[in-house]
């Protein structure tokens, strides 16, 4: 009987999952692994949010394998030395496993590769398990990638769609493969208290929920910081707990303005990742550079802590940057106004904030954090590079009764709404007695500051 190890990365789910599928075509036995491997964390991909999260994800995975008459096998050690063991143990003739973009998994797929074929095994690498349209598969004429979303999304909704696949309903793990015991969530420390639940049953469960119930006021409520009225699938969709390209398919039946407008957001995320398969040094690099001599030194460290620390001094800033470290999560519109303030408004090297994200958030992804942090730092694709956000005039677009600002800054919970955006309007007394900062820099200053370095003064 054939014998084949599925390597679970970042697609923990068994629905829609051709690696899955493609072992368990010829009715064999399957040895559904996942490899911990501390290389991940050495490269900085590790934080507890998402280690966390991926406890509950392994959890739950092992519980579907169960229910199904299998099992999950977990060891620790590098992936390829741990994958080839397992192959040997199994006695197992395929190793299948779902591509990545990052230079991390694009090493880590050709050593497993050459180690798999050394002893007379074979790997075979699925597409589209991470992405709705492959990395690549559509260019502009004179490009390998595209460099900006409009075209590129044109195109991309005019891809043909895989249909998605079922999980499987019952599999056969060879009883001689040992296994780590699981992580579990409560043994990580340094979690952030409002943390969200991970697992594809939670993942699926939110999906089902938000196209019930969210998706038809997307296009309209995305943008209302305080109304929280986006899915909230980004860490799915990370761990790959659920399917992109389920969820654009189901997004796409239920129909409607909201669900075009929610797609396009899938198809940034697939535009980050294009990006990134065809330069995988933007994780660091400019990808455009503007010769940005950001500042550095003692005040603007003291600047960038304030900034981490959600005691900027403006209030919807503070907000966002209060919530991350509260859920590990930021809304879309928190994380754009808390980039912009950084990179631009302080003019701090935006890797200071990527990394700060990366380090706090449940979905943070290299592809979309650093691409999305360089796009607001005007390094990256955004073909405004030099505009800069107001954090006041925001703040009273998108939370214009101030619901989430006392949401998250307790010290500006009595703030009537008229003064939540610019706390320092207020006498001086009320001011002392709330104990909220000052702000870091007058606005002014600092679009000077940034206009200047950027030539533009
Ligand atoms: P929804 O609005 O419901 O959107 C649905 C899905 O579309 C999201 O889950 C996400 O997968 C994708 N999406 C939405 N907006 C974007 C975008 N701008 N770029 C790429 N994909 C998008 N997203 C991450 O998944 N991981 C990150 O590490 C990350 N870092 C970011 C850093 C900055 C500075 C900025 C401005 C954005 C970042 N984003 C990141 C993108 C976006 O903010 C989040 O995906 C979104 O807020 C997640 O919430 P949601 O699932 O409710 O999104």
């Amino acid at each position: 009987m054939q014998t084949s190890v599925v390597v679970f990365t970042c697609d923990l789910r068994l629905s829609d999952h051709p690696p899955l599928r493609a072992a368990l075509h010829g009715g064999g036995r399957v040895v559904p692994l996942f490899v911990r491997d501390p290389a991940v964390d050495a490269a900085g991909f590790a934080a507890p949010n998402r280690l966390a999260f991926l406890a509950d994800c392994l959890r739950d995975l092992d519980a579907q394998l169960r229910e199904r008459g299998g099992r999950l096998v977990l060891r620790e050690g590098d992936t390829v030395t741990e994958a080839c063991r397992v192959a040997a143990e199994a006695d197992a003739d395929e190793v299948h496993m779902s591509s990545d973009v990052s230079a991390f998994a694009h090493h880590r797929e050709r050593r497993l590769r050459l180690a798999l074929e050394a002893e007379g095994r074979r790997l075979y690498v699925h597409d589209t398990v991470s992405t709705v349209v492959v990395p690549g598969a559509v260019t502009p004429a004179s490009s390998d990638h595209f460099a900006v979303f409009t075209p590129y999304y044109r195109r991309w909704s005019a891809q043909g769609l895989r249909d998605a696949f079922d999980a499987p309903s019952a599999l056969t793990v060879p009883t001689e493969v040992g296994s780590a015991p699981l992580p579990e969530r409560a043994a990580v420390s340094g979690v952030s208290p409002g943390l969200c639940a991970g697992g594809e049953s939670e993942g699926r469960r939110r999906l089902t929920a938000w196209l019930r119930s969210g998706l038809a006021a997307y296009e309209e409520r995305h943008d209302d910081l305080a109304g929280d009225a986006t899915s909230r699938l980004s860490p799915h969709l990370h761990f790959g707990t659920v399917s992109p390209v389920e969820v654009v398919h189901r997004a796409r039946r239920a129909g409607g303005a909201g669900a075009e407008a929610f797609v396009r957001q899938i198809a940034w995320r697939d535009f980050h990742r294009q990006v990134l398969a065809a330069r995988p040094d933007a994780t660091a690099r400019d990808y455009r550079t503007r010769a940005d001599r950001w500042r550095s030194g003692k005040d603007a460290e003291a600047d960038a802590e304030a900034w981490r620390e959600g005691r900027t001094g403006y209030p919807i800033v503070d907000a966002a940057m209060r919530q991350l470290r509260h859920e590990g999560w930021m809304h879309n519109r928190g994380r754009l106004l808390a980039a912009s303030f950084l990179a631009k408004t302080l003019y701090v090297d935006w890797r200071l904030g990527a990394r700060h994200f990366l380090d706090l958030l449940v979905d943070g992804d290299v592809a979309n954090n650093q691409l999305n942090w360089q796009w607001v730092a005007g390094t990256g694709t955004d073909t405004r590079p030099n505009r800069v956000l107001s954090p006041v005039a925001q703040g009273k677009r998108y939370d214009p009764d101030g619901a989430y600002v006392r949401r998250w800054v307790a010290e500006l919970a009595d703030v009537k709404a008229a003064d939540v955006h610019e706390p320092w309007k207020r006498p001086a007394r009320e001011r002392a007695s709330t104990g909220y900062p000052e702000p870091v820099v007058a606005l002014a200053e600092g679009l000077e500051r940034f206009r200047r370095a950027r030539g533009r003064a």
